[in-house]
């Protein structure tokens, strides 16, 4: 009779977790059967009750999947090297124009024969006027303009 086995030798709490204990250490139903006093099929219907049938050992030994992608990380280092990119788009138009240097004083103008090496070049004035035309004569590092006209040079038929 089928039904015998369940009254001889009951299913006790002990023999189910054996029964787990067994499942999860690989045994086969016929090994673990025979260490409880089971049948190989009684052990297999039992397994199903529990849920541990399907080849899903890792439900019981607590093991996550290893082959996940690791997610937040993932996304996180997208998101940092995102802004990166940004910044690095971005540097250049933050610096903004060049300010624009102080216009040198005016007594530092010159005429043509007291230009030197280092003195700007700049044109001051009406050329066709004897008196009122003179050069920038400020100090440069940079001739043949200073600073302020080189700026000015730079701009010509821009905007002014
Ligand atoms: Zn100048």
């Amino acid at each position: 009779m089928a039904g015998n086995e369940y009254w001889v030798n009951p299913w006790t709490d002990e023999r189910i977790e054996q029964a787990k204990e067994a499942f999860a250490a690989g045994k086969s139903a016929k090994e673990t059967g025979d260490e409880i006093g089971k049948t190989r099929n009684s052990v297999i219907s039992k397994w199903h009750r529990l849920g541990l049938c399907g080849g899903e050992r890792r439900l019981i030994t607590g093991q996550r999947p290893k082959n996940r992608p690791a997610r937040p990380e993932f996304l996180v280092a997208n998101i940092l090297e995102r802004r990166k990119r940004n910044q690095e788009a971005n540097g250049p138009r933050k610096r903004g124009p060049k300010p624009i240097p102080a216009e040198p004083d005016s007594g530092s103008r010159c005429s043509l024969m007291e230009l030197t090496a280092d003195t700007c070049r700049w044109p001051i004035g009406d050329i066709t006027e004897r008196d009122g035309f003179s050069f920038c004569g400020a100090y440069t590092s940079e001739p043949p303009y200073c600073e302020f006209h080189q700026a000015r040079a730079y701009n010509r038929g821009g905007s002014q």
